[in-house]
Order: C-alpha cells, then sequence, then structure tokens
C-alpha cells in the first residue's frame, strides 16, 4: 500500500537518518519497542498537514493504514485525546470552529511529534491505586450522566455503561503526578464525547425538543448541571449504586429487607 504515495515530498527532518518518514517508523531508532499509533500520527500531522491545515480521520487512515488508524471512534477518540492532553497538540473540531466540516480538523497548534527529537511528554494517567479511590469516592457513577456503572443507557439499552476517568480541568497539563483531586469518574461515552466529540456528535434541533418539553423546574436543574459540568449524585443514586455492586446473596438479602421497610 506504501507506493500508494508520494513519500519524497517532504523536507529533510521529516526523514529519519535512513531516509524513512517519521510516519511509517516502525521502531524508533536505537531502541526496541514498537511505535504506537498515536507516535506515527503525530509526525503525519507535523509533516503532512502541518499548522492551519485540516485533516479528516478517513485521511488519515489512508495515509498510515488500517492497522494504525482503526475503524474504531472509542479507540480513535482516545488517540486524539492522548495528543491534545498529554502532547499539548490544539485540534479544533467543528464544534470549536464552525467552519469545518463534521468529520474535519484543524491543526491550531502543533504539540510534541515524533521526529522532533524530544523525548515525549509523560502521560497523566493517575495510578491504579487513585483510580481505586476515585471510584469510590464517586460510587462508581458518572459524575457528569449520573449512570452507574453496569447499568445500560436509557437511550441505548444495548450499551451498558463502563466506567473510566477523566481530568476535572480537561486539557490541562499537571506538569506532576496526578492526584485524587484532579480526577473523576466519568462513563466511556461520556469521557470520549464530553470533549472530543469526534464522532457522531448530536445536532442541536434533535436535542432541543426533549429539552423544550421538560418542565421549567427540570429545564433549570438542567441549566445547573450544564454550568456546574457535573450532575450531582443524590443519596438515593449512590445508594442504588452501592446496591448493585453487592453480591448476588446480599443484593437478595438487601430485596427482602427493604420489601419489608416498605411494605410495612
Ligand atoms: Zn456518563
Amino acid at each position: 500500500m506504501a507506493a500508494e504515495f508520494d513519500d519524497s515530498d517532504y523536507p529533510p527532518e521529516a526523514y529519519t537518518a535512513d531516509g524513512v518518514p517519521w510516519w511509517r517508523v516502525e521502531t524508533e531508532p536505537g531502541k526496541k519497542r514498537g511505535l504506537g499509533a498515536e507516535q506515527k500520527i503525530t509526525a503525519y500531522l507535523r509533516f503532512c498537514v502541518g499548522k492551519g491545515g485540516t485533516f479528516t480521520i478517513r485521511q488519515l487512515r489512508q495515509a498510515l493504514g488500517s492497522e494504525t488508524i482503526p475503524d474504531d471512534a472509542e479507540h480513535l477518540n482516545r488517540r486524539m485525546r492522548e495528543l491534545r492532553t498529554r502532547d499539548g497538540w490544539i485540534i479544533n473540531s467543528q464544534k470549536d470552529e464552525a467552519a469545518l466540516d463534521q468529520d474535519q480538523y484543524r491543526i491550531v497548534k502543533i504539540g510534541w511529534y515524533l521526529g522532533s527529537g524530544l523525548a515525549r511528554p509523560k502521560k497523566d494517567a493517575p495510578s491504579d491505586m487513585i483510580r481505586r479511590r476515585m471510584l469510590e469516592r464517586d460510587n462508581y457513577t458518572c459524575v457528569i450522566c449520573g449512570i452507574p456503572s453496569g447499568e445500560s443507557y436509557p437511550d441505548m439499552p444495548s450499551k451498558r455503561a463502563r466506567m473510566t476517568w477523566g481530568h476535572r480541568v480537561p486539557g490541562k497539563r499537571l506538569g506532576r503526578d496526578t492526584t485524587l483531586d484532579d480526577v473523576q469518574t466519568e462513563c466511556a461515552r461520556c469521557n470520549e464525547t464530553a470533549r472530543d466529540e469526534l464522532f457522531d456528535p448530536v445536532t442541536l434541533p434533535e436535542v432541543l425538543p426533549t429539552i423544550r418539553n421538560l418542565p421549567r423546574r427540570e429545564k433549570a436543574l438542567l441549566l445547573q448541571w450544564l454550568r456546574d459540568g457535573r450532575r450531582p449524585t443524590s443519596l438515593l443514586d449512590q445508594a442504588y449504586a452501592n446496591a448493585r455492586r453487592l453480591s448476588g446473596q446480599e443484593r437478595a438479602e438487601l430485596l427482602s429487607r427493604l420489601t419489608t421497610m416498605v411494605e410495612h
């Protein structure tokens, strides 16, 4: 497939000492470990798209191959997020820049890239211990939409919520170890869509009718959640989330006790 592309027309810094374009390098020179998709994407965006340039995911896939750029929205969203949060890229989507097409992106700022000669910035990911404590603190419930872990989405009953972590201040490089206060529990869907909205964004005309039909009190509540960027969980939400995490036996015991409490 490499034959489809003319890789000969880039500035000298776009090539390794062996004359291979950085975005086609499989193993970093002098190192054993294979290069991940993210590094290749950074080189491609730096040398083939450039600051101010636009690209689509389809172009990325054509240039880098479907093994590097799989047709998997969630997977790709994670890659793009790493570029933004870890590597310092600013990449606009239609959400940031109305002139862009729905699937088009513009490079506003070039961050770290493969071939820059610099070490890649360290990852901001919290430790396993911090993740565990975060989940406990947030009751295994997404702080953005309020769905508990393992619950089906109301608008997508076949999909169960999987919890992950997100930064409380999106896009901010910490420059220090991530602490419990820096992170919050987010379901994978909110985590992917809240900031990156790379795929299948909904439009205002789709969303507005439901919102218009809400009672005024609920409209005010929604406004508050959107302003805060999170939906607080009530004691009831927390009780529900915790009850769902009981073992089968203990949940049966709880059901029996709760039945007594409610019906007597
Ligand atoms: Zn959520």
